[in-house]
């Protein structure tokens, strides 16, 4: 909106579009600012019933028992402590901070309220060790990725199994499987949720702390690309619930390792292009920080990481329930 639309021309084209719509009875107004709906922050504090304050940059929505924060121009906001990419940056238009209505529908309200889920069954999951076989993924000093991967999913499927959920492995052992070929196991087994692990790799060894990706919506761009995609993929159909899934999860996993959180984002990975049931992809940690390499590789460190992410599909579990 800043580079090819004059200034005159863009506060003309936002006067003429701006508009008011309802949701649950609060009038949450929108601008539509250079082709994209916005949605006033300060009127999605009164929908939510939370305070709306600000400085400088940053505007904050709270109440006794959350918090919203985000900053002018940036891609991220922070929802309870958790870092969450936003599909497009927060803006100031005139006095009014806003975020893009798809930000609103598609990120921040499935998080915040359990209404907006979707509601599904949640009995049967599908854990996806990544790589293994010929593919080693990511490579430590000592650990390989796909021997990591399936030590934790094995961990995590014996703490589902005795909170009583049915577990899968896409594999079991030292297997390579194809990476379009994992969500069609999943989809085999009629899993409800698919959960795939994995360990991260930087070219700066200080880099650590766990990211959790989430399907990208369709006409947005994926956290580390600026390229927008247009096409539809089987895990657009469950956006509301994917992010949901995935930032429970982020949230849980924070709390219970204490890594540094490196947030929610977004991603068209095969795998969770190709799902057909809500789907989350794990970075776990960095096999390239020495440091963390060491943690990821006890078994105390895995039981924590697999206790996090077991603790973030029971807060999952818990809002579809009381979505019912
Ligand atoms: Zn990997």
């Amino acid at each position: 909106m800043r580079n090819k639309i004059g200034n005159r021309s863009f506060i003309f084209l936002a006067i003429l579009f701006m508009n008011f719509t309802t949701f649950a009875g609060e009038n949450v107004r929108y601008a539509n600012v250079y082709w994209r709906n916005y949605v006033y922050l300060r009127d999605l504090a009164g929908y939510y019933g939370m305070q709306y304050s600000y400085k400088g940059d940053q505007t904050v929505l709270f109440s006794d028992y959350s918090r919203l924060i985000f900053t002018i121009d940036k891609k991220h906001c922070y929802i309870n402590d958790i870092k969450v990419d936003l599909l497009y940056p927060s803006i100031k238009y005139k006095s009014y901070r806003c975020i893009s209505s798809i930000d609103f529908l598609k990120t921040v309200d499935p998080i915040m309220r359990h209404w907006a889920l979707n509601k599904h069954a949640l009995k049967t999951i599908m854990i996806d060790p990544g790589h293994g076989g010929k593919d080693t993924g990511a490579l430590g000093a000592k650990i390989r990725e796909k021997d990591f991967t399936l030590e934790l999913s094995q961990k995590l499927s014996y703490l589902l199994s005795r909170a009583g959920y049915k577990v899968y492995l896409t594999r079991n052992s030292d297997r390579f499987i194809e990476l379009k070929d994992r969500p069609v196991l999943a989809r085999q087994i009629g899993a409800d949720i698919f959960i795939s692990l994995h360990a991260n790799k930087a070219a700066a060894k200080a880099v650590s702390g766990v990211e959790c990706f989430c399907m990208t919506p369709v006409g947005a761009a994926s956290t580390h690309s600026r390229r927008p995609g247009s096409k539809t993929y089987s895990g657009n159909n469950n956006c509301v619930n994917n992010v949901a899934l995935t930032y429970w999860i982020q949230r849980a996993l924070v709390a219970g390792t204490k890594a540094v959180d490196r947030g929610l984002k977004h991603a068209r990975f095969m795998v969770l292009k190709e799902a057909s049931c809500p789907a989350v992809l794990i970075e776990t940690g960095f096999l390239s920080n020495p440091a963390e390499e060491k943690r990821l590789g006890t078994e105390w460190y895995q039981w924590q990481l697999a206790k996090g992410i077991a603790d973030g599909i029971l807060c999952y579990h818990y809002q579809l329930k009381r979505r019912k």
